[in-house]
């Protein structure tokens, strides 16, 4: 079985689910969000951060580097990432963690043993675990290994998604699930492909297919400011979700926040948020009355 990186655990995570979580988060995404958060989940491989403000100018990982990739500069390091090969031999030796690798394999052992050490906490709290990512689906093999695993030791499972993966898959995945977070941003197809890189219609398609399964869904919606609090986007995503069949999801309004600029300075990426605000708090109550209005249970801010 293809064995996928972890580019987080979370632990005492309360906005996954219902309950104090334990939040594992994969690598690899299929869509790439302009407002991403997680900018270091969206690529499957390992990726080198560097964050300068931590780093002290030791040169340790230079004289380490089997590739000469990363040179000290007077900016800090500086790597070639033509040349480096993710080995994670700098970060090994970086004293002050300025150098990391974002991205490690565990076994689905591994895994039990870090969910199983956390059950006195989902016990007393009615909590679990959440697989989010990155997309889980992506790892559809590992992700129902441990499912089922976790759903043999009772304990509540949730599945954070996109909803673009494979429908027999994800469908598989609902036997095992006990509770989706299914992310729904944009209802226009077009914007949809330019805000986050792929067509809507697979994971509309998809939530459709699932909620006709009767599985518990939570929708969430990230609210940005000039993407998708306009009334149009609001009116049609709330009358798909109020018409889906099965059991009427709740919808969960997330307001964006421009708090991930160091994670893009970590990777060397530059982040974009021209056009992107976080709503106000006018938008915000109008986004919950529109969607109130078509009879969904709504919840701001996780
Ligand atoms: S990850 Fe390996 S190859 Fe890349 S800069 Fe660090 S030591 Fe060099
Ligand atoms: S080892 Fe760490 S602290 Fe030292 S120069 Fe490299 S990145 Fe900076």
């Amino acid at each position: 079985m293809p064995q996928p990186l972890i580019f987080d655990i979370k632990r005492y995570s309360i906005n996954d689910g219902p309950g104090i979580r334990l939040t594992i988060f994969f690598k690899g995404c299929p869509l790439s969000c302009r407002w991403c958060h997680n900018p270091e989940s969206l690529a499957p491989g390992a990726q080198k951060l560097y964050t300068a403000r931590k780093c002290l100018g030791c040169g340790e990982c230079v004289k380490v580097c089997p590739r000469q990739a990363c040179q000290l500069s007077a900016e800090g390091i500086v790597t070639d990432v033509d040349l480096c090969q993710v080995c994670g031999a700098c970060a090994e030796v970086c004293p002050s963690r300025a150098s990391e690798i974002s991205g490690r394999a565990y076994s689905i052992a591994e895994l039990m043993a870090i969910i199983e050490k956390e059950t006195p906490f989902f016990d007393q709290s009615g909590g679990g675990v959440t697989f989010s990512g990155g997309e889980p689906l992506l790892h559809t093999p590992f992700l129902l290994d441990l499912l089922m695993r976790c759903g043999a030791r009772d304990i509540h499972r949730a599945v954070d998604t996109s909803g673009y993966g494979k429908t027999a898959e994800l469908l598989a995945v609902a036997k095992q699930t006990d509770l989706f977070l299914f992310d729904l941003k944009l209802m226009d197809a077009a914007r949809h492909q330019e805000f986050t890189g792929v067509d809507n219609r697979l994971i509309l398609d998809n939530l459709r297919a699932l909620a006709a399964t009767g599985a518990q869904i939570e929708i969430r919606v990230p609210l940005i400011a000039g993407v998708n609090d306009d009334r149009p986007n609001l009116e049609q995503l709330a009358g798909f979700v109020a018409q889906l069949a099965g059991t009427r999801p709740r919808l969960n309004l997330l307001p964006f926040h421009n708090v991930a600029e160091h994670k893009y300075q970590k990777l060397d990426q530059s982040y974009v948020v021209a056009g992107m605000a976080a709503p106000t708090a006018e938008s915000l109550q109008r986004a919950a009355e529109i969607c109130s209005a078509h009879g969904l249970v709504v919840s701001v801010g996780g």
